[in-house]
């Protein structure tokens, strides 16, 4: 059901886990969080302890890995790798210095997009990442482009952090989230709204708190399904 898929692409902290959540409960259809199989590929690599900059080796590893995203929930996407559950440790700073490192090898990706399209020839889906519209679900009617600024998002991820009691300043948060969308920013990976697929509809973030968004991509689905 690759056409009845919502794709949902954006920089990082753009609010794609968030909304895609939001989305799976009203809509109750099944949340894919692709950023999840790269971030875990990356705990596969960080355990091996293969240089992440190795290609061959971290190529050679993730078309091995036996890993799967399962839901108790439709909207918590959980990873296992060898039927062990690693979803709590995904979102760590380890793996976000190096997830991007993993993510830009060319081979990698072919893999994992393969992976991303045979869930969703399973059944229609939700799916969030940076290649879906473009790449992982061309065929979905409906796209959907996150945007804000690299301000409102540093200043979410430093509310999410200060949430979860972890200490950090905002200088640091703004400076990781910049490096990470200069190298995500390869490999037909859309971080900016011109290289959203040309059929996505661009949704600006910055003066929008979360359940407005929610409620904006609803009738952007219903909307681009109707009849
Ligand atoms: O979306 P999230 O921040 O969890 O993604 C983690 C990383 O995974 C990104 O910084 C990017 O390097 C990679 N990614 C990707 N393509 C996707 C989803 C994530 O390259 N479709």
């Amino acid at each position: 059901m690759l056409e009845l898929s919502l794709a949902i692409d954006g920089p990082a902290a753009s609010g794609k886990s968030v909304v895609g959540r939001g989305l799976a409960e009203h809509l109750g259809i099944g949340f894919v969080d692709t950023g999840l199989i790269y971030r875990a590929c990356t705990l596969a690599v960080i355990r091996e302890k293969i240089d992440p900059l190795d290609e061959k080796k971290v190529f050679e590893l993730v078309e091995q890995m036996n890993m799967d995203m399962r839901w108790e929930i439709l909207s918590f996407p959980e990873m296992y790798i060898d039927n062990e559950n690693v979803t709590s440790e995904l979102r760590t700073s380890i793996i976000e210095q190096n997830v991007s490192y993993v993510s830009r090898i060319e081979k990698v990706r072919h893999n994992l997009v393969a992976r991303q399209r045979n869930i969703a020839e399973r059944e229609s889906v939700i799916m969030a990442g940076r290649d879906i519209g473009t790449r992982v679900l061309k065929e979905a009617r409906t796209k959907i482009f996150l945007n804000a600024s690299t301000t409102t998002r540093a200043n979410r991820r430093l509310q999410e952090t200060i949430d979860a009691g972890i200490y950090t300043s905002y200088e640091k948060i703004f400076e990781s989230t910049q490096r990470r969308d200069n190298l995500d920013d390869s490999g037909h990976r859309a971080v900016r709204p011109e290289q959203a697929s040309s059929d996505a509809i661009i949704v600006e973030t910055d003066n929008l708190n979360v359940e407005k968004v929610i409620d904006l991509c609803i009738s952007i689905y219903r909307n681009t399904n109707k009849n």
